[in-house]
C-alpha cells in the first residue's frame, strides 16, 4: 500500500482548505524580546514577533537564563527518567513547593507540559472516581477534552461560560454522583475570562469540585501572578488549579495544584506523570526563578497591561477590527484562512511583522484570525509601526475586494 499517497492527499486537502500550516523559522534573541532573526532561503533578518505566549519576556529575564545555566552546568541537562525509575530531583520539589504556595494549595504536581497536566489529571480523576460525571465547559481546550475523552467518565457539556446553563445540568444529574466542572480562566483564542465565582457557587451548591485551567493566565493576573482566581480571591474555593510553565513564566512544563491527598492520587494513578521522563532540573530551577520574580514585581504585568491599552486605543483610533475582551489577548479578525494566511505574509514580507495565523481547527472555519499578544517589551514605536502595516493592509484588501 502507498502509505505516502494516503498522507499526501489530506495534506493536499487541507492545501485546498487554505489550512496547511507553515511555520516561520525564528531564533528567538535573549536581552532583545521581541526580536528574532527569521531564517530563509535568502540569509536571516531581524523581525518583530508579536504572536508570543512568553506573555512577558521571562524567556530572557536574567534571574532565569541564569538559573537555567547554573543549574545545567550543576546537575547536567536531563532528568535521567521518569519519577518513578529516577526519583525526584531537587528542582523538582522545590518548584513543586512554589508552586504550592503561589496557589496557596497544600501540593502541587508537575508534567511534561500544560497539555500533559490537563490530559492526564482529567483522565485520572475522571476513570478513578467511580460513577463520575465530567461538566465541560463547551470552548475548553483540547488537551481538556482529550483528558476527558481518555478518562471514558460521563460527560456533560454546558454553554461556554454560562453558570446558569451549568446549574441547570448539574441539577439533573443524581447527588451521589461524583461531578466535576472543568474551565478556564482566560480563553486563549477569544480572550475572554470566566465568571469564576458564579461558577464556583453552582459548583458548590452541588457538590461538585472544581478544576480551572489558568495557563494563559499564572503569572499575569492577580497580585502574585497566581492567576485570575488570585485576583477575585476564590484560589481557596476551588479544588484543583491547572497551569504552564510555558507561556507567562518563559520555560517549560505543566502542573496542577491542590489538596496534598489529590495531587498523591494523581501521582499514584496518572499514567500521564508515572511513564515520562521528568522536566530537565534546569528547566524547573529556571521555572522557579521566574515565578519568585514575578511573585514580588509588578513592573511587567504593569507594563504589559499598558501596551495592551495602548495597542487596542491605536486598533480602534485606526478602525481595525478586533475582538473587544477584558485580557490580554488581542484577537484581529479576518474570517477565511486564504486572507488570514495571505495577511501574515504580508506583515511579513513587507513589515518585518510575525503574526501567525490561526485558522481552523484552533478556532471554528470563519472566525480566522490573527492573535495578537502584545508584551512590556513592545515598544510604543512597535505599536505605531504595526498599526500602520494593518491600516495599510486593510487597505489594500478593501481596495481588493472593491476591484472584485
Ligand atoms: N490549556 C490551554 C487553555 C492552552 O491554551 C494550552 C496551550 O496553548 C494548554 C493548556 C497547553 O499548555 P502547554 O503549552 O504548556 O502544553
Amino acid at each position: 500500500m502507498d502509505f505516502d499517497a494516503l498522507f499526501k492527499a489530506q495534506l493536499d486537502a487541507l492545501k485546498r482548505e487554505g489550512n496547511y500550516r507553515i511555520f516561520a523559522e525564528l531564533e528567538r534573541k535573549c536581552g532583545k524580546f521581541p526580536r528574532a532573526d527569521k531564517h530563509g532561503q535568502d540569509g536571516k533578518r531581524e523581525i518583530t514577533v508579536w504572536c508570543s505566549n512568553d506573555y512577558l519576556g521571562m524567556g530572557q529575564h536574567p534571574d532565569v537564563v541564569r538559573a537555567m545555566v547554573e543549574t545545567a552546568q550543576a546537575c547536567g541537562t536531563g532528568a535521567g527518567g521518569t519519577r518513578n525509575i529516577s526519583g525526584t530531583n531537587h528542582h523538582h520539589r522545590i518548584l513543586e513547593e512554589e508552586l504550592a504556595d503561589l496557589h496557596g494549595k497544600e501540593a502541587a504536581l508537575l508534567f511534561s507540559s500544560g497539555y500533559v497536566s490537563n490530559w492526564a489529571a482529567l483522565s485520572t480523576l475522571g476513570s478513578r472516581l467511580p460513577g463520575a460525571v465530567i461538566l465541560s465547559d463547551a470552548l475548553n481546550h483540547a488537551s481538556m477534552i482529550e483528558g476527558i475523552r481518555h478518562s471514558r467518565a460521563d460527560k456533560v457539556i454546558w454553554r461556554h461560560n454560562d453558570p446558569e446553563d451549568l446549574d441547570r445540568k448539574l441539577a439533573a444529574l443524581p447527588a451521589e454522583r461524583p461531578k466535576i466542572v472543568a474551565f478556564e480562566s482566560v480563553y486563549s483564542m477569544d480572550g475572554d475570562i470566566a465568571p469564576i465565582r458564579e461558577i464556583v457557587e453552582v459548583a458548590e451548591r452541588h457538590g461538585a469540585m472544581t478544576y480551572i485551567d489558568e495557563v494563559h493566565a499564572v503569572g499575569m493576573y492577580g497580585p502574585r501572578g497566581g492567576g485570575v482566581a488570585e485576583r477575585e480571591g476564590l484560589m481557596d474555593r476551588i479544588t484543583l488549579i491547572e497551569g504552564t510553565l510555558g507561556k507567562a513564566f518563559g520555560t517549560f512544563g505543566g502542573y496542577v495544584t491542590g489538596s496534598a491527598v489529590m495531587c498523591d492520587f494523581i501521582r499514584s494513578f496518572s499514567s500521564g506523570f508515572i511513564f515520562t521522563t521528568a522536566l530537565p532540573p534546569a528547566v524547573a530551577a529556571a521555572a522557579t526563578a521566574s515565578i519568585r520574580h514575578l511573585k514580588v514585581s509588578q513592573m511587567e504585568r504593569a507594563r504589559q497591561q499598558r501596551q495592551v491599552r495602548h495597542l487596542r486605543e491605536a486598533l480602534e483610533a485606526r478602525g481595525i477590527p478586533h475582538m473587544d475582551n477584558p485580557s490580554h489577548i488581542i484577537p484581529v479578525m479576518i474570517g477565511d484562512p486564504v486572507k488570514c494566511r495571505m495577511i501574515s505574509d504580508m506583515l511579513m514580507a513587507d513589515w518585518g511583522i510575525y503574526v501567525q495565523p490561526i485558522n481552523y481547527p484552533t478556532v471554528p472555519k470563519g472566525t480566522e484570525r490573527l492573535r495578537i499578544t502584545p508584551s512590556p517589551y513592545h515598544s510604543d514605536a512597535d505599536i505605531d509601526h504595526l498599526v500602520t502595516a494593518l491600516e495599510s493592509l486593510w487597505k489594500r484588501c478593501a481596495i481588493a475586494r472593491q476591484v472584485a
